[in-house]
């Protein structure tokens, strides 16, 4: 069967648009006519709104009220492989279609033409009369030959003011020209000379070449502890898809975007790649969108919407530290922007790298059952080695109340200092103290929209709602009992760990990083490479120093709380302590210098525990594996995390109530309804939660089955619903 391709003026086409609307609108097509995936302009009611061209027209109705397409837009259309994509990424995620097209065209201005923008050239006619700052304009203008400047540009070349150019043009010695704003990418040149890899990387770079070159979809877990040379190797794979003038993009989690990232990436290919993120400007991601459509950007290096980009053709996606949680989007469309590279590109033909230093039990799980193939780089590169991994037992530590470096991690500082050596004490929570209490009556100071307490910030002087962002100034007196000066702190922040370190230790360099405290992404990132220069004795951190950073002198990493996250709700939980606590080890010894990594715990009896100091991943995961398959959860069973909310919380109960009692689409299935149960964060922003959970069989329909529940409610005044197919966090 032969799919319509081209739409004549005036025929009916089906019309997608970005509004929340449950169906295609019919037009008909403008003069000129249309491509099937033309991304077009409608009118709808009085508005212009967006939408691409989808089929024919469904018809059915009087057509000569039928509208026009009002224009198609200047943007190649969109291709089928990302309709197909669209459309079953929301089948997985039940999404309705105008949000996944919103997703696919997150760039501001898509339908205006392209913008211009002045440069400047050499002109053929001579000035009346030559100044130095003429002489000197002119110059730079011959040369750099054929190139044309900004007006910024040359006058910063040439050193002289803008009206100086401006009176070169007057007279005709220069040119001003208009040109498009939106310039394809420099070109990457992957033939460049890459580094000489070792035995392991070279296997696995030959492997994953040799993959490339099928042309065929394929997934690879390419495993390696932090610093075996991960990145060195994608990079070769990435060299091989633009050898075969295919293109390719790297998944990085949103705070590994660093410059030192571009860089590597700039010395290996000689040029810049395309970024896409939420730092970018409108007008770059509608050039990195549009180049990207036309093959004009080769490599694009972002954050996970990246993966909704309208490639030309998608050869390689990477996502690197595969494991990370930030790949789940959790509002909006909830989808695993690694899970949704695995089926785009098994969509399009491509490859697909997963990095990791340590996998995910779905990936691990994957290669086990031989659906991924798996590459393992088993040895740091050059003289790096693992760090040694200790516990120091709290029960046998002699702690001051309201301290927490143990006097066994004091001294382990203390040596790296006298040896001008880096330690990091890592403590996974923002703040000064996860909860103020009032030694008068025991009340805890909570936010007054959210089921949480709130946590004190000293740096900011206010107390803060980690779940809706709510500020407020630490009161002087209690507001239950109005008792003055019984407010208290208790428990350990990041802030407050700082304040303890340099009472301990006064003459060392503490620096602290956690992501509140930097202005800016930039500031940041300027820091972390003061640190990598050596500028700092010790470290103070959150979960943001566990990833991908490189600190040559740092040789000691304590673990103020490792006992901190192997509790909650979560199924996962377990497996994240795991992972994060290896990488932040990770961190330790990484150049010459070994490292150590101290993990101050009252468990050390723990299994999880003990599978971090053993470093015995495999024992690990065929432990948990063990433990989920038991249990029937992902990824050997399949999972959904119905929440609903609304402003009063007797009618969000009553819904949840009758959804229970109507659960035959589920059980037909051999699923099983859990709930309602108030969810673990039972009020956000003023809105009550409830939770249902799902559970059904590994390949059940657990979206169609789900679909058919929902479908009859009628949701009344503001209650809303929203599904999580594969829940990644319980909240
Ligand atoms: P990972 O991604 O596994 O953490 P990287 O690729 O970042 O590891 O490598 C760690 C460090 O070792 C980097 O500075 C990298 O440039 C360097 N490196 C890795 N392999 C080689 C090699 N074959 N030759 C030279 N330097 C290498
Ligand atoms: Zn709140």
């Amino acid at each position: 069967m032969s799919v319509q391709e081209y739409f004549d003026h005036g025929e009916l086409v089906a019309v997608l648009t970005t509004q929340p609307l449950d169906r295609t609108l019919d037009y008909k097509a403008p003069e000129g006519g249309c491509f099937l995936g033309a991304f077009v302009e409608v009118p709808l009611g009085p508005r212009k709104v967006l939408g691409v061209v989808w089929g024919p027209g469904q018809g059915g109705f009087d057509l000569t009220k039928a509208r026009s397409v009002i224009r198609v837009l200047e943007v190649a259309p969109m291709r089928e492989e990302m309709r197909v994509f669209l459309g079953k990424v929301a089948d997985y995620t039940l999404t309705p279609m105008p949000a996944m097209l919103r997703l696919a065209t997150r760039a501001p201005g898509l339908g205006d033409p392209p913008s211009m923008r002045k440069i400047y050239r050499l002109g053929d006619r001579e000035p009346d009369r030559m100044t130095d700052a003429r002489t000197r304009v002119l110059d730079v203008l011959r040369d750099y030959g054929g190139l044309a400047f900004t007006l910024k540009e040359l006058a910063e070349q040439a050193g002289v003011t803008s009206s100086v150019v401006k009176g070169l043009v007057k007279q005709g010695a220069a040119r001003e020209e208009d040109s498009p704003r939106d310039l394809p990418y420099p070109h990457l040149d992957p033939d460049l000379p890459g580094k000489d890899l070792t035995e392991d990387q070279a296997a696995a770079v030959a492997r994953l070449q040799t993959g490339q070159r099928t042309g065929d979809y394929g997934t690879t877990l390419l495993k390696g502890v932090t610093g075996s040379g991960k990145t060195e190797v994608y990079l070769e794979a990435v060299a091989e898809a633009l050898r075969l003038g295919r293109q390719a993009l790297v998944l990085l989690p949103e705070i590994a975007l660093t410059a030192e990232f571009l860089n590597r990436v700039e010395a290996r290919f000689g040029a810049l790649p395309a970024e896409w993120h939420s730092g970018a400007t409108v007008t770059e991601r509608r050039r990195v969108w549009r180049m990207v459509g036309q093959g004009d950007a080769q490599l694009v290096v972002g954050a996970r919407s990246a993966l909704f980009l309208p490639f030309r053709d998608l050869g390689l996606v990477v996502v690197d530290e595969e494991h990370d949680t930030s790949y789940k989007q959790e509002d909006g469309v909830h989808y695993s922007a690694r899970d949704m590279a695995v089926l785009r590109s098994a969509i399009c033909g491509a490859r697909v790298i997963l990095a990791s230093a340590t996998p995910s039990l779905e990936s691990w799980a994957n290669a086990e059952a031989g659906k991924y193939e798996r590459l393992d780089l088993k040895s740091r590169f050059g003289a790096a080695i693992l760090p040694e991994m200790k516990p120091i037992d709290m029960r046998a530590e002699q702690m001051q109340p309201g301290t927490w470096i143990s006097p066994s991690l004091r001294q382990a500082v203390q040596q790296r200092i006298e040896k001008s050596e880096q330690s990091l004490l890592f403590i996974n929570r923002r703040g000064y103290a996860p909860v103020t209490l009032c030694r008068a009556c025991g009340e805890q100071i909570a936010c007054d929209h959210c089921d949480a307490r709130m946590v004190e910030h000293r740096f900011l002087k206010r107390l803060m709602c980690h779940q809706c962002g709510e500020t407020k100034p630490v009161p002087e007196a209690c507001p239950s009992c109005a008792v003055e000066g019984k407010l208290a702190p208790v428990g350990p922040g990041i802030e407050r760990l700082a304040e303890e370190a340099e009472a301990t230790f006064p003459d060392a360099n503490i620096v602290m990083l956690s992501s509140d405290l930097f202005g800016s992404a930039r500031a940041l990132k300027a820091k972390i490479e003061e640190i990598a220069a050596g500028d700092a004795d010790i470290v103070i951190g959150t979960q943001l120093v566990a990833k991908g950073h490189n600190f040559p002198k740092l040789t000691l990493v304590g673990v103020i709380d490792a006992d901190l996250s192997l509790h909650g709700s979560d199924l996962r939980a377990a497996e994240r302590t795991f992972q994060l606590m290896r990488q932040v080890a990770g961190r330790a010894g990484r150049a010459e210098m070994p490292g150590q990594a101290l993990l101050q715990t009252f468990q050390p009896e723990h299994p999880v525990i003990r599978a971090i100091l053993s470093g015995d991943e495999e024992g690990f995961w065929k432990a948990e594996a063990a433990g989920r398959q038991a249990a029937g959860v992902p990824p050997y069973g399949r999972m959904a995390g119905i929440v609903l909310s609304g402003p009063e919380v007797g009618p969000v109960f009553d819904i949840g109530n009758a959804m229970a009692r109507n659960d035959a689409p589920l059980t037909q299935i051999g699923g099983q309804v859990f709930g309602p149960a108030p969810a673990p964060i039972a009020r956000i922003r003023g809105r009550h939660r409830v939770r249902l959970l799902v559970k059904a069989p590994k390949g059940a329909p657990i979206q169609d089955a789900i679909a058919r529940w929902i479908a009859p409610l009628r949701l009344k005044g503001d209650i809303r619903i929203t599904v999580d197919i594969d829940p990644q966090s319980f909240y």
